[in-house]
C-alpha cells in the first residue's frame, strides 16, 4: 500500500476518533449503547487500517460514521480518497450519498456537488460532470468553489478539444490570473488557427495567431503557424520574419526552425543573408544543428577543409554526436585509402544506429520524451512544455 494513502488514512482515523470523543462528551446518556457500537466499529476499523486492509477499514469508517454537519468533510475526504487510488465509483457512492442528505448547507451542497463532478470526470463521464459544474457555477456563492468549478470546466473542455469553449471559461479572468491557463489558452487559439488553415481561411487563422501571441507573447507556435501560412502563399520574406521572432522567444527551438528557414532563403535566392543568420546565431548559442547548416554551405563553396575546421572548433568546446557523424562524413568525402575508408564506414554505422534510436525532444515538466515536437504533452497534459534536446545526443 503507498505509504501516501495509508498516513491519510491514519490521519482520517484519528479524526474520526476525535470526532467520537468530542461527541461522546456532549451527548446524553441515553445515547451510550449507539456510542458503544460506533466506538466498536472505529476499532475495528483502526484494526483493519493496521492489518494493511485499508478497502474494509475505509468501509468500516464511513458504516461508522453518522452524516451529520460535524462528518461531512470526513465523508468528502474519505470519498476523495477512493478516487486518487482509482476507484472513482465508489467515491461516486459516498459522494451522492451526501448529496441527498437534506441536512446539507448550500456551500457543503456546492462543495459536494464539486467534488462529484471531479469523480465523474476521472471515470470519463464527461456529459454528467459538464451539467453538474455548470449548476455549480450557476447556484454558488462562494469564490473558491466558481474558480474551482470553473477550472475544472476548463480541464473537461480540453479533454473534449472544445478549444473554443474552453477559451468562454477561461477569458478573461483566469487567463489574467493564471500562467498556466495563459500559456494553454494561446495553444486553444492555435489549434482553432490550424482549423482555420485547413478549412482554406487563413485571415481568421491570422487573427487568432496574434491574439494567441496578445494573450502570451513566448508562444512560439504561434509564430511557427504564422512563418507556415506566409510559406503556404508564397510570402517567403514574411515567413523568415516569423520565423526568426522564434528564437528570439526561446532560443531553445532555434534547431526547428532552421530547415524551413534554409528553404526559405534559398526560394529567393539570398544564400549570403542565410550565412549571416547562422553566423550570428552560432556565435549566441553554438547549436549544432546550425554549425552543420553552415559547414554544409562552406563545403559547397570553400571545400571539405574549410567545412571541417568550423566543425572541429565547435565540437572542442561542445561536443556532439552528430557533430562526429558529420566529420566522419567529411572524411569520407576525403579519403581514397580502402582501409581507411571501411574503417569510417564502421564507426559510421555505431553513429548512425545511436543517432537513430535517440530521443529528440524532452517535456521540460515531466521528462516525456519522443521523436515529435508535440505542443500538449501526452503524458503530464501541459502546453508549450515540450522543447529539443540540445547537447551531446540533442538536436
Ligand atoms: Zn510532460
Amino acid at each position: 500500500m503507498p505509504d501516501l494513502l495509508l498516513l491519510a488514512l491514519l490521519l482520517a482515523a484519528i479524526a474520526i476518533g476525535w470526532w467520537l470523543g468530542r461527541r461522546e462528551a456532549v451527548k446524553s446518556r441515553r445515547q451510550s449503547q449507539q456510542q458503544a457500537t460506533l466506538s466498536r466499529d472505529y476499532f475495528v476499523g483502526l484494526n483493519y487500517l493496521l492489518n494493511e486492509q485499508p478497502d474494509r477499514a475505509i468501509e468500516t469508517f464511513v458504516q461508522a460514521l453518522e452524516v451529520n454537519s460535524d462528518t461531512i468533510e470526513t465523508h468528502i475526504a474519505l470519498g476523495n480518497l477512493f478516487r486518487t487510488r482509482g476507484e472513482a465509483d465508489r467515491a461516486v457512492k459516498i459522494h451522492q450519498n451526501l448529496l441527498a442528505r437534506p441536512s446539507l448547507t448550500n456551500a457543503q451542497g456546492d462543495q459536494v456537488q464539486l467534488e462529484l463532478a471531479r469523480d465523474f470526470l476521472h471515470l470519463g463521464l464527461l456529459d454528467r460532470s459538464e451539467r453538474l459544474l455548470q449548476q455549480v457555477l450557476r447556484d454558488t456563492h462562494d469564490d473558491g468553489i466558481r474558480q474551482a468549478a470553473r477550472r475544472l470546466l476548463v480541464d473537461l473542455f480540453e479533454r473534449e478539444r472544445e478549444w473554443q469553449q474552453a477559451l468562454d471559461v477561461a477569458l478573461p479572468q483566469m487567463v489574467r490570473q493564471d500562467k498556466d491557463i495563459r500559456r494553454a489558452a494561446a495553444h486553444w487559439l492555435c489549434e482553432l488557427a490550424q482549423q482555420n488553415m485547413q478549412s482554406a481561411s487563413p485571415a481568421l487563422a491570422r487573427k487568432r495567431l496574434r491574439q494567441a501571441l496578445s494573450i502570451d507573447d513566448s508562444c512560439v507556435r504561434a509564430n511557427w503557424l504564422l512563418a507556415k501560412l506566409e510559406q503556404d502563399t508564397g510570402h517567403y520574406k514574411w515567413e523568415i520574419r516569423y520565423l526568426k521572432r522564434i528564437p528570439e522567444q526561446d532560443r531553445d527551438f532555434t534547431p526547428v526552425i532552421l530547415e524551413p528557414l534554409r528553404d526559405a532563403f534559398l526560394k529567393l535566392e539570398n544564400e549570403r543573408d542565410l550565412e549571416q543568420y547562422l553566423h550570428q546565431s552560432i556565435t549566441t548559442t553554438p547549436h549544432i544543428s546550425a554549425v552543420l547548416m553552415l559547414a554544409q554551405l562552406l563545403e559547397r563553396r570553400e571545400g571539405v577543409e574549410a567545412a571541417t575546421r568550423l566543425v572541429s572548433e565547435h565540437l572542442a568546446s561542445t561536443p556532439s554526436l552528430r557533430g562526429i557523424d558529420y566529420l566522419m562524413d567529411l572524411s569520407l568525402l576525403d579519403t581514397t585509402v580502402t582501409p581507411q575508408r571501411e574503417r569510417i564506414v564502421l564507426l559510421k554505422q555505431h553513429t548512425d544506429k545511436l543517432l537513430k534510436v535517440r530521443p529528440r525532444f524532452r517535456c521540460q515538466r515531466c521528462g516525456f520524451s519522443g521523436g515529435q515536437l508535440l505542443w500538449q504533452c501526452p503524458s503530464c497534459r501541459h502546453w508549450g512544455t515540450t522543447k529539443p534536446i540540445t547537447g551531446l545526443e540533442g538536436e
